[in-house]
């Protein structure tokens, strides 16, 4: 939507300073309006019941037979994805040697375990997203890392740091208790263990619970479905590397377009006989450009290279600036644009700095220039005009997660794939034999649910079980009002535990970095406690209250409007963010800053607002 032509944008892919703002809110704001809904996040089904089937683990084989374990252990670490692994391996260089590590699948790797679907990758770049590469040694293939090879670098950080032995694979904590007598939490699976811990820490994860969009008559359906996360290759045939042979005579349907749809259609696409992509809301997808990693660079990185790397790149995509941008890509790009922005209106007014309503037209604008780009592309690439504007996305870049591909937009050139826009609205119906939309019934033969996972729903429903602390509180009673935590870690009444997630803490698109950030601070406060010799150590009410003070009022400053406008997507709960639960949902402020924080209070050496007893 540009005043002008855009051609000068096709010459060098940018849009140049020609966008109409004014029409942009408009189509923004009307495209918004289609896809709100009364239900808004509870349009969503929970897997469990009558979908269960659609949780089971396709990657273990057999029944799992083992003795139910008894132990008494200094750590129990409950999650063995990167939650579990990295805090495992921090804990281990501060010298414990006590740990279990319990994990529902098969084997670690959290997120990487599960999701094994064709062309699964990570666009964060590899040298930032792969955590403790350096300890590890793993040598990156390409810039941006595939699925099966991050998976690997989890086995082999779960190796380097010795964290297979004791690991309780296939088994799912059922309920955690503290056992104030003995001043140990006592932790049950569904295999009948009984582990007695000093410290308990929750990794859970973030995105891990799958769900199943609200569409009437799932359970109808005869052909084959599954959701992404759950891949049945026994079915499709192939890998992760798609040449997906079982489906050569199938009719197949994918719902959703969201990160994980963009990087399995490809594949679908090329293997499928007829493929069927339902869209409710089109992805914005950006120029991803990976490549092979030169080798030679990569044996003259200098050590701690890693850790610059990673500060770098939080640094340029959380408002911050860097002369140097050492990642250079979709992510940095547009960050690194407003700031430059910023300083030319600055340069050209002689102003010392601009007012904040200025910035944020600044940043309106180039938020604008770049998915303009984005439509641009997709003009380009995609043949046929009416699919091509039907997968135009109309919202600001950051309402959805953006995605970077280069062979999604190319796939709907194929013959053999159709694009069945919804128009907002979603598939209608469910039947036994396909999906129904706009009162036409496709047939299918297999249905794929790319409809990501949860999010806003109860801490407790993600997890799988319920934590009941001091004096019998439980998590659910003790959030029944919003978060209340300490440091977004430690919870009064829950003494020896820690609670690793977004809520009140830092946020980062690079996670496996915020994770470490946690990890390291949980190490040090165990390494203290026993050092301390305390039997338990826990935040003070008063710590909590402050923290939660704190978050509130770094809220006030934060603008709700953008959520507000957002198109709805579980970033902002789905259209309706909730006004007043954000005030204790976030840190609201840039990870580095988190970090810092985190370090200060360490430097000081006091542990303020932990109480510890001997
Ligand atoms: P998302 O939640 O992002 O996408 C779910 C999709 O399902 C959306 O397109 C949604 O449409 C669609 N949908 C839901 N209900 C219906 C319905 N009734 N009818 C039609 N469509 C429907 O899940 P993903 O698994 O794609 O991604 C989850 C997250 O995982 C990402 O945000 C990202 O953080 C991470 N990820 C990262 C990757 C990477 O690094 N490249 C790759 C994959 C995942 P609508 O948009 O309208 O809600």
């Amino acid at each position: 939507m540009t005043k002008r032509s855009d051609q000068s944008g096709e010459r060098d892919g940018r849009a140049g300073s020609s966008v109409d703002t004014e029409a942009l809110r408009a189509k923004y704001r009307e495209e918004r309006e289609k896809r709100l809904r009364a239900d808004a996040a509870d349009q969503y089904v929970e897997i469990a019941g009558i979908h269960a089937h659609f949780e089971r683990d396709p990657w273990v084989e057999g029944e799992l037979s083992r003795a139910p374990v008894t132990d008494d252990v200094d750590v129990v670490l409950i999650g063995g994805g990167f939650g579990g692994l990295i805090t495992g391996a921090r804990l281990r260089q501060s010298g414990v040697q006590s740990l279990r590590i319990v994990e529902k699948g098969g084997d670690f790797g959290g997120t990487w375990y599960w999701n094994r679907y064709p062309g699964v990758a990570c666009d964060v770049e590899s040298f930032c997203y792969l955590p403790m590469m350096e300890e590890v040694g793993t040598k990156p293939t390409s810039k941006y890392p595939p699925g099966p090879e991050i998976f690997e670098h989890c086995r082999a950080l779960a190796r380097k740091f010795d964290l297979y032995r004791g690991a309780l694979f296939r088994t799912e904590v059922n309920d955690l208790r503290w056992d104030e007598s003995v001043s140990r939490w006592i932790v049950r699976t569904d295999r009948g263990d009984t582990l007695r811990a000093r410290f308990v820490c929750m990794a859970v994860g973030f995105l891990e619970k799958p769900k199943l969009p609200g569409i009437p008559g799932i359970e109808l359906f005869e052909g084959k479905a599954f959701h992404t996360s759950r891949w049945d290759y026994g079915y499709t045939g192939g890998d992760a590397n798609g040449n997906l042979t079982g489906l050569r005579d199938k009719r197949v349907g994918v719902i959703g377009t969201g990160a994980t749809a963009v990087q399995c259609v490809p594949h679908l696409g090329a293997s499928a006989q007829q493929l069927f992509v339902f869209q409710r809301t089109p992805a914005g997808v950006g120029v991803r450009n990976n490549g092979p990693v030169d080798p030679e660079w990569a044996e003259r990185l200098a050590p701690g290279w890693q850790k610059r790397r990673i500060e770098n790149f939080q640094t340029l995509t959380c408002g911050g600036y860097e002369e140097e941008d050492l990642v250079a890509d979709g992510w940095t790009d547009v960050p690194k644009r407003v700031h430059d922005a910023i300083v030319a209106a600055t340069v050209a007014t002689g102003q010392a700095s601009l007012p904040p309503e200025e910035i944020a037209a600044i940043a309106e604008r180039i938020d604008h220039e770049a998915m303009e780009e984005v439509r641009a592309r997709i003009a380009r690439v995609v043949r046929d005009p009416a699919t091509a504007e039907a997968l135009k996305p109309y919202y600001n870049q950051f309402c959805k997660r953006p995605c970077f591909h280069d062979e999604y937009l190319p796939t709907f050139n194929r013959p053999n794939v159709k694009l069945v826009d919804t128009k907002g609205r979603g598939v209608e119906r469910i039947t036994k034999k396909g999906v129904v939309v706009d009162g036409v019934e496709i047939e299918l033969d297999c249905l794929v649910y790319a409809t990501g996972f949860e999010v806003a729903t109860e801490y407790v429903r993600r997890a799988g079980y319920e934590t009941t602390g001091r004096g019998g509180l439980t998590i659910s009673e003790k959030w029944r009002d919003g978060y209340r935590t300490f440091h977004g870690l430690h919870l009064h009444d829950f003494p020896n535990c820690f609670m690793m997630s977004l809520a009140q803490s830092g946020y980062t698109l690079n996670f496996p970095y915020m994770i470490d950030v946690q990890a390291q601070h949980i190490a040090y406060v165990i390494g203290e406690a026993m050092a301390r010799g305390a039997r338990t150590v826990e935040a003070s009410e008063a710590a909590e209250d402050a923290w939660c003070a704190a978050l509130a009022e770094r809220a006030a400053h934060f603008d709700r409007t953008f959520a507000e406008q957002c198109t709805p997507s579980y970033y902002n709960n789905e259209g309706r963010p909730d006004v007043k639960s954000l005030d204790r949902n976030f840190f609201f402020g840039g990870p580095t800053e988190f970090a810092e924080l985190l370090a200060a209070w360490r430097a000081e050496g006091t542990l303020q607002g932990l109480v510890l007893e001997r």
